[in-house]
């Protein structure tokens, strides 16, 4: 759009500079939204929107990562509760032991539109030798999809309505008015004269 005569130089700065500070905005409150979407652990859980058993819990799988080299047992039970930018998720593998520990996921991601980020706790059979080693309530972390995605998803579009389309429209009118030999700064009856006599601006 900036190649076109009928673009002033100024409108074509703001045009670039507009999306620069959209996304600049956006980037900056993206992660503390999704701070302020962290939910106590070990409160209740918000509506329930997938409650899944058995082969259906295992055909989901375990959402996120597991620590070990080896994969986990399919979940038997899988439930995610969501809520606008926040998803709860619940899974687990019931040992049959009632003194061991099973597999068990619960997982924030927090943000929207994406993720931004994740808070985990597991919870396995900790006595067992051969799972020794990682964390089991690892530190929240930062989702970069989410971090770069969201900004991009939010601002782009909000880019080209707000700014684009008017530009686009005011665009068309000019090439109108230069169809016509009109003045294309300010649509007078300029006759072709090189200066527009009314507003005193040059023709493209
Ligand atoms: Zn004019």
């Amino acid at each position: 759009m900036e190649a076109s005569p009928l673009i002033r130089p100024s409108e074509c700065r703001r045009l670039w500079g507009s999306l620069v500070l959209i996304l600049l905005f956006l980037a900056a409150v993206n992660v503390p939204y999704a701070v302020t979407k962290i939910r106590s652990r070990t409160g209740p859980v918000a509506v329930l929107m997938v409650d899944a058993r058995d082969g259906e819990a295992a055909a989901r799988g375990w959402v996120a990562r597991t620590p070990h080299a080896d994969p986990w047992p399919e979940p038997e039970t899988w439930q995610m509760h969501g809520r606008f930018g926040q998803r709860e998720y619940d899974i687990r593998w019931q040992n049959p032991d009632p003194n061991t520990n099973g597999y068990s996921l619960r997982l924030q991601r927090l943000g929207w539109s994406l993720p931004v980020i994740e808070i985990k706790q597991m919870w396995w059979d900790w006595n067992d030798p051969a799972l020794q080693g990682p964390e089991s309530d690892p530190a929240p972390r930062l989702m970069a999809r989410g971090v770069v995605g969201n900004p991009l998803i939010v601002g782009v579009p909000l880019w080209l309505v707000f700014v684009v389309l008017p530009l686009g429209a005011r665009l068309h009118e000019r090439r109108k008015r230069a169809s016509r030999n009109d003045c294309v700064w300010c649509g007078y009856e300029a006759g072709g004269l090189a200066v527009c006599p009314e507003c005193g601006r040059a023709g493209p």
